[in-house]
């Protein structure tokens, strides 16, 4: 319990602790404390009376989520003041266009927990597994039952009991493999053990496999350790990235130039029919890109500044468009073998990194849980019955509408993420990003300007705010057309590729 040792030295452990007995019946009951669970946390406090019983629980040491096993060169990719709890601020003045490492943001996450303890009488329960949260009936109406256990110790479980749930266990984020290839004379590893890896054998050659933000990340932090390093790109499908010289300019340029986020949402939500999903992406690269004139074929929501992009362009000795098969051949002389049949020598010795990718590449998908349980006690922030592709912002705009009574008959649409996914990309940019307009669009409606203003992951918020003003007059000018158009292309999407998708 390393970990959450480290939690309490940020706050009073009078109010709240690991040790304290389980109350018989909680107001909340939080599963998961990664930037989701945490947002929902944060904001359901607004809601709770002073002191109330709330408990946390998750699998993991400490607060952070993905943060806590993320590999350890991982950066945010939008400035870090837009990736938080609710409004909270990040604790130094380092300038907002800094990009937090991994352990900065994790701590940040997990410092949260102090001013939420400061509202609510806060239970923790790090380092254990929730195995059920649903509806269940008590005399007095429904409460929502959560059964879990420590970690390692399933026969020793116990069930509380809470007025409310909110289940927010991410997005199935899961440590890869490395891969493995026929011939055994070349290095194969994960990105976790890249920065190890590179100092036990200085000058071999590294083969990043994957051109997504894994693999951008995995060739800044090679080219750091050493510039002369020989570095090869396995391409793929190539992955585009929003251009964030463009999008988040800094100084003057955040009043001169730029778009805010939430009009280039507008922007691929209606370039996009339901149908047209190759054309999106193509559309997205010419004009949002950091690289418009690349053959890229794919989209995941990541960013690159035009100065990263270039340092990787001159950085890199080769890159292959094309899909990684195997590396084979005889022991002293390797050849990767690409689909399509190219075939590459490479030396022997070589470092291969897997940055294929870390969401929803389990054979088997998600467990479905309802957006909201049948009796309304349990919500939950997943991706097969997602609400909105960022868990974050799900996790602070859901939360207050719950509270709020302003969830359900709304107009709102979650959507089956993950089935999407896996069926086909470019399609899941396309209807995650109308679905993502249109809810937001809908909850700009429904709640008040002062509410808003408070979520600290609105990316609009990088402009000043007059031209948000203007942004938000726009958007609900249009709000009517564009809602009924995102409506179409979810319902359209959903019956191509027979994935749910449904009113709240
Ligand atoms: C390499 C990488 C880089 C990324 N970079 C960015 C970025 O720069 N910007 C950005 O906005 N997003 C980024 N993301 C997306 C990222 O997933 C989200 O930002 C976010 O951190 C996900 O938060 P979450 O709370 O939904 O899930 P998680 O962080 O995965 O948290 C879920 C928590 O629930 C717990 N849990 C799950 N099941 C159970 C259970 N049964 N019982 C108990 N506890 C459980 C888990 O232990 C975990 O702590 C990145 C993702 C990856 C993989």
């Amino acid at each position: 319990m390393r970990g959450a040792r480290r939690v309490f030295d940020h706050f009073d452990t009078k109010h709240s602790s690991e040790t304290a007995q389980l109350a018989d019946l909680y107001d909340l009951v939080v599963v998961g404390a990664g930037v989701a669970g945490l947002n929902a946390l944060y904001a359901a406090t607004e809601y709770l009376p002073k002191g109330a019983r709330v408990l946390l629980i998750d699998q993991k040491d400490m607060a952070g989520g993905m943060w806590n096993v993320a590999y350890d060169y991982v950066r945010l990719h939008q400035p870090h003041p837009m990736f938080t709890v609710g409004d909270l601020k990040w604790g130094w003045n380092k300038p907002p266009s800094y990009l937090a490492k991994r352990d900065e943001v994790r701590d940040h996450l997990a410092s949260a927990l102090a001013p939420i303890a400061d509202r609510v009488q806060l239970d923790l329960r790090f380092g254990h597994t929730v195995t059920g949260c649903e509806d269940m009936r008590a005399e007095d109406g429904y409460r929502a039952a959560v059964t879990f256990h420590a970690n390692g110790d399933a026969e020793e479980s116990v069930t509380v009991q809470a007025t409310r749930a909110i289940h927010a266990p991410g997005l199935d984020y899961r440590l890869a493999e490395p891969l493995v290839f026929s011939n055994g004379h070349v290095i194969s590893i994960l990105p976790q053990d890249l920065l190890e890896t590179l100092a036990a054998h200085p000058g071999r050659p590294v083969y990043v496999v994957g051109g997504g933000k894994t693999g951008m990340d995995t060739i800044l932090a090679t080219l750091a350790e050493n510039p002369e390093r020989e570095v090869t790109l396995i391409n793929g499908r190539g992955t585009n990235f929003l251009n964030r010289t463009k999008y988040l300019p800094n100084g003057l340029k955040r009043w001169t130039s730029g778009m805010l986020i939430s009009r280039l949402f507008r922007d691929l939500a209606l370039t996009f029919d339901g149908l047209n999903e190759d054309h999106l992406i193509d559309h997205f690269r010419r004009q949002h890109s950091s690289d418009p004139d690349s053959a890229n074929g794919v989209f995941l929501y990541g960013l690159q500044s035009e100065e990263e992009r270039a340092r990787i362009e001159a950085g890199l000795a080769q890159r292959h468009d094309g899909y990684l098969e195997d590396v084979e051949g005889p022991a002293e002389a390797p050849v990767m073998r690409l689909r399509g049949g190219q075939r590459v020598d490479v030396p022997a010795g070589s470092i291969f990194v897997n940055c294929t990718g870390s969401f929803f590449r389990s054979p088997e998908k998600a467990h479905v849980h309802p957006f909201l349980s049948p009796q309304g006690t349990v919500m939950s922030i997943n991706a097969r019955d997602g609400f909105h592709f960022l868990t974050s912002v799900a996790g602070f705009f859901a939360t207050h509408l719950l509270y709020r009574g302003q969830l359900a008959n709304a107009g709102f649409y979650t959507l089956d993420l993950e089935e999407l996914f896996r069926r086909n990309r470019n399609a899941w940019v396309g209807a995650s990003s109308a679905q993502a307009y249109m809810n937001q669009v809908i909850a700009v409606q429904i709640l008040p300007m002062m509410l808003l203003d408070r979520c600290a992951l609105d990316f609009d918020r990088w402009y000043p705010l007059p031209r948000r003003i203007a942004g938000l007059i726009r958007m609900k000018s249009t709000a009517q057309a564009d809602i009924a158009h995102c409506r179409g292309v979810l319902e359209r999407v959903a019956d191509r590729f027979e994935v749910r998708c449904a009113p709240v």
